[in-house]
């Protein structure tokens, strides 16, 4: 398959490293607050790459970090730590506030069908692996000490810039990063803090007190899970010009190489057209679109629709052109469910081929539910039905799950009541009562079907 490549600025083959596993680093989020999304967006990308590698025979070794500690307010080393200032006005402590929001983005992942990365460690059990980095970094030679922390000294490595292309003159002639005296180039930035008194989260160091910066973060826990050199490095676009050329300049400054091979980034959303913004309340989350009548696989088909590398724009109009969509892709391919007409099997195996095509070209999802919906055109037939519900390994779509309207019938409380009663019984292990109440509902006339988050019900 073939990857685009930020680095390079090519699409290339893809090949693992090592065996047949692909490593992958994902950048996860801070949990300070909801994720909105846009977020969301760019989870969904890691979804579709790690679905497409396993499709293309690869296994997936995933890691997606848990930042809850050190991301200052702006993606440099400006303004307080996110997870002290949500703290703070929240009065809760920033142990509660990660957990809390942690929590919530796992259960958002979940109902959007995103497979949990196979590792997801969290910053603050890392606090050790980061600060052997740092040391590392200063007996190199790479970082220095200020009055109020560690610095990556970006003269020491002559190719900074160069996943973003960035020219360094022109960016320092321009007053965009504010000068600090005690920095020797404007772009160095923070591997450690000094942490002044309030703030809460600190660990001691050759220095005293302190945290760890943002960037060192991933490095030393990619580095923990992953090796010195991984396959693919994810994150989304705005992680590139400084997220990203300093995790690079760690790993380099530490173990002498760029710690991925892929470095895949995933285009903003954006709303009516503009930036996403909490001051512009235009900040949703997964459960406010339900709220709003908008499930969470109607939000994954409108993401799916547009290339991961283009922009796409969040609009309701569009939301609901999505959620007709998505039902009638659900009715379409409902439609060859047991179905009897023959396909030709090698008109199959062109679709099936095509498909591959598109999801082996740098994540072509769009093109390759093109060819699901040109397939489901055909006469009913059961192998077309098949074929759909493999392409939904890679779509993650719910195809199989979708209940149509007509079913979708108010379910009286007596049955809710004893499908809770059954899930219960299955916790407990007590078997023989989860079979006594699935019969119990199916004479009174509905079907309770198990599903990776609970169970769905329907009328018979
Ligand atoms: P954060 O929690 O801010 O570190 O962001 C989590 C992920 O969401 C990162 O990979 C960001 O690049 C990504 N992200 C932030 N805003 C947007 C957006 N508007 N559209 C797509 N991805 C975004
Ligand atoms: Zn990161």
């Amino acid at each position: 398959m073939k990857l685009y490549n930020t680095l390079t600025r090519k699409k290339e083959e893809f090949t693992p490293l090592q065996g047949n596993t692909a490593r992958m680093y994902s950048c996860g989020p801070t949990v300070y607050n909801y994720a909105h999304i846009g977020n969301m967006r760019t989870y969904v990308f890691m979804d579709l790459l790690r679905r497409t590698l396993k499709a293309e025979g690869y296994k997936v070794k995933g890691v997606m970090n848990i930042t809850d500690v050190g991301h200052l307010l702006s993606d440099a080393d400006d303004g307080e730590d996110k997870m002290e200032k949500a703290a703070r006005e929240q009065k809760k402590t920033p142990l509660e506030i990660a957990a809390y929001y942690t929590d919530v983005f796992f259960k958002d992942l979940a109902r959007l069908n995103i497979g949990k990365p196979e590792v997801t460690p969290k910053a603050t059990d890392h606090i050790p692996e980061m600060l052997s980095m740092v040391y590392d970094l200063c007996e190199k030679g790479y970082g220095y000490e200020t009055s109020d922390g560690i610095y990556y000294d970006i003269s020491r490595f002559p190719d900074y810039g160069s996943l973003s292309g960035i020219n360094l003159e022109d960016q320092q002639a321009g007053a965009r990063v504010e000068v600090n005296d005690e920095k020797r180039n404007p772009y160095d930035f923070a591997i450690w803090k000094k942490a002044p008194k309030e703030h809460i989260m600190q660990w001691d160091s050759r220095w005293g007190m302190g945290y760890p910066g943002w960037h060192i973060e991933c490095s030393a826990m990619s580095k923990k899970y992953l090796g010195e050199v991984f396959d693919i490095h994810t994150g989304g676009v705005d992680h590139i010009p400084i997220h990203h050329e300093n995790e690079i300049a760690q790993s380099y400054g530490a173990c002498g190489k760029n710690p991925a091979k892929f470095w895949v980034h995933g285009e903003f959303m954006c709303v009516d057209g503009g930036k996403m913004s909490k001051k512009l309340g235009n900040t949703y989350t997964i459960s406010q679109l339900e709220e709003m009548g908008y499930s969470p696989m109607t939000f994954r088909y409108f993401c799916l629709n547009t290339h991961y590398r283009k922009k796409l724009n969040f609009t309701f109009p569009a939301m609901d052109g999505a959620k007709v969509a998505y039902e009638r892709l659900c009715e379409a391919v409902l439609r060859h469910k047991g179905g009897t007409a023959t396909v030709d099997a090698e008109k199959l195996s062109a679709y099936e081929k095509e498909f591959r095509e598109y999801i082996a070209d740098d994540l072509n999802i769009p093109g390759a539910l093109g060819v699901l919906w040109t397939m489901l055109k055909e006469a009913p037939s059961a192998s077309v039905y098949d074929l759909a519900l493999q392409m939904d390994e890679v779509f993650g779509l719910r195809l199989k799950e979708y209940v149509p309207a007509e079913k979708q019938v108010e379910v009286p409380e007596e049955i809710t009541a004893l499908c809770e009663a059954r899930i219960a019984a299955k916790k407990d292990k007590n078997y023989a009562l989860a079979d006594s109440l699935r019969a119990e509902i199916t004479a009174k006339g509905y079907i309770v079907k198990d599903t990776k988050e609970g169970y769905t019900v329907e009328k018979a």
